[in-house]
C-alpha cells in the first residue's frame, strides 16, 4: 500500500509525555522511545498496528504536513496500562544524495526525535492488523525484527506477560541492530524485555554485525542458521505463527535463511504459502 492510499482525514491530537534515547551513548544510531498521551477522545489500537504521524509543514508542492508511519511499540492499554497513551520507537533517519554524498535529515523522524515533552503531535490511524496475536496460549510465536522492527514485538511480549500471565507455547525472538552493541530494548541501559517474558517459554537470539566498525548490518541469516533445527521444527508446527518486521532487507535475509533450511526456494515458498493460507504468517516491511 502506498502512503497516499492511507486515510488521514481523522487527525488525533496527542501530547508527547516522554522521549528517551534507547541506543547506547557510543552508538552511531539514535533510536528513541516516545510515549504519546491522547489529548481528547480515546484512541483504540491493538498490538501490531501502526500510526501515521503528521510532521507540520509547510513543505514542497504545497503540502501542509509530511506523513510517515510508525509501528506501535506498546500493548493496547499503553506501557502504563492506563489506556490513554501509546509508544513508538523512532530511528533518526537521513538520506544520502547518491551524487553529492550530502546527508539530508528525514523530516518525520527528525521532527519526532527533536520533539520535547509537552509538544503536541498529530497522529492518524491506527492502521493494519497484520500482527494480530493468536488467542490460543499454546501457540508458538516466531518473531524476527531487526532495528526498529523490534517495536511490535515489544508490545507482544509485554502483552503476553501482563494479560496472559505467561505463555504456554514457545516464544522465539530473533533480533539485531546495526552496530551489534546497540541492542534495542534489550540493552544494558534498559533491559526491559527481560522483565516481561516468562523464562520457561521465551528465548531471544541476537544477530550481531560481522563488521561493526564498518557499520555493517547484523547477520540475521547466520543467527537463524545457528538455530536451524529448532527454527525449522517450529516452522513445521501447525501451532506456530511467524512475524517479520523491519526494513525490506530483513525480509530478504530471512527468506534466504529459510530457503536453506527448507532445502530450496520452491520448498520454502510452499511452506510459506501454507502458513499464509492458515493465517499464521505476517510481514511488516518498509523501505
Ligand atoms: C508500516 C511501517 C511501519 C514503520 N515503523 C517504523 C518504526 O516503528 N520506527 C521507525 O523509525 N520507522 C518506521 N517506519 C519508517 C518511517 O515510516 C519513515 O519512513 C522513517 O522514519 C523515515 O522518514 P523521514 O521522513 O524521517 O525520512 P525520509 O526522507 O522518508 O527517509 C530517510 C531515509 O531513511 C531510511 N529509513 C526509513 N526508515 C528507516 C528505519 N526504520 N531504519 C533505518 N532507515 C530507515 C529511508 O530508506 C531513507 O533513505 C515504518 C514504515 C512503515 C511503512
Amino acid at each position: 500500500m502506498r502512503l497516499s492510499d492511507y486515510d488521514i482525514n481523522t487527525i488525533h491530537s496527542t501530547t508527547l509525555q516522554s522521549t528517551e534515547v534507547i541506543t547506547p551513548e557510543d552508538s552511531e544510531a539514535e533510536v528513541r522511545h516516545l510515549v504519546l498521551r491522547f489529548d481528547d477522545e480515546p484512541f483504540h489500537y491493538v498490538e501490531g498496528q501502526s500510526i501515521g504521524v503528521l510532521a507540520p509543514g509547510p513543505y514542497e508542492f504545497g503540502n501542509n504536513h509530511h506523513f510517515r508511519l510508525y509501528s506501535i511499540a506498546s500493548p493496547s492499554q499503553g506501557d502504563d496500562y492506563r489506556g490513554n497513551s501509546l509508544s513508538i520507537c523512532v530511528r533518526r533517519c537521513f538520506s544520502i544524495d547518491d551524487i553529492s554524498g550530502e546527508r539530508y535529515p528525514g523530516l518525520a523522524s527528525n521532527y519526532l526525535c527533536d520533539a520535547i515533552p509537552g509538544d503536541t503531535i498529530s497522529i492518524t490511524g491506527p492502521y493494519g492488523l497484520q500482527f494480530k496475536m493468536p488467542e490460543n496460549e499454546d501457540a508458538n510465536l516466531l518473531m524476527v525484527g531487526v532495528g526498529t522492527g523490534i517495536a511490535p514485538f515489544r508490545a507482544f511480549v509485554k502483552n503476553i506477560h501482563k494479560r496472559k500471565g505467561g505463555w504456554k507455547g514457545k516464544v522465539r525472538l530473533f533480533f539485531g541492530a546495526r552496530s551489534g552493541v546497540e541492542t534495542l530494548y534489550l540493552n544494558q541501559l534498559r533491559s526491559d524485555l527481560a522483565l516481561y517474558y516468562d523464562k520457561a517459554s521465551f528465548q531471544a537470539f541476537e544477530a550481531v554485525s560481522p563488521k561493526p566498525q564498518n557499520n555493517e548490518p547484523p547477520d540475521l541469516h547466520r543467527c537463524i542458521l545457528d538455530n536451524a533445527v529448532e527454527s525449522w521444527q517450529l516452522m513445521q508446527d501447525p501451532k506456530t505463527y511467524v512475524y517479520i518486521a523491519g526494513l525490506v532487507e530483513v525480509g530478504r535475509r530471512f527468506e534466504l535463511a529459510m530457503e536453506i533450511l527448507a532445502g530450496g526456494k520452491e520448498e520454502w515458498q510452499d511452506t510459506k504459502a501454507s502458513l499464509i493460507a492458515s493465517g499464521r504468517y505476517a510481514e511488516l516491511l518498509y523501505e
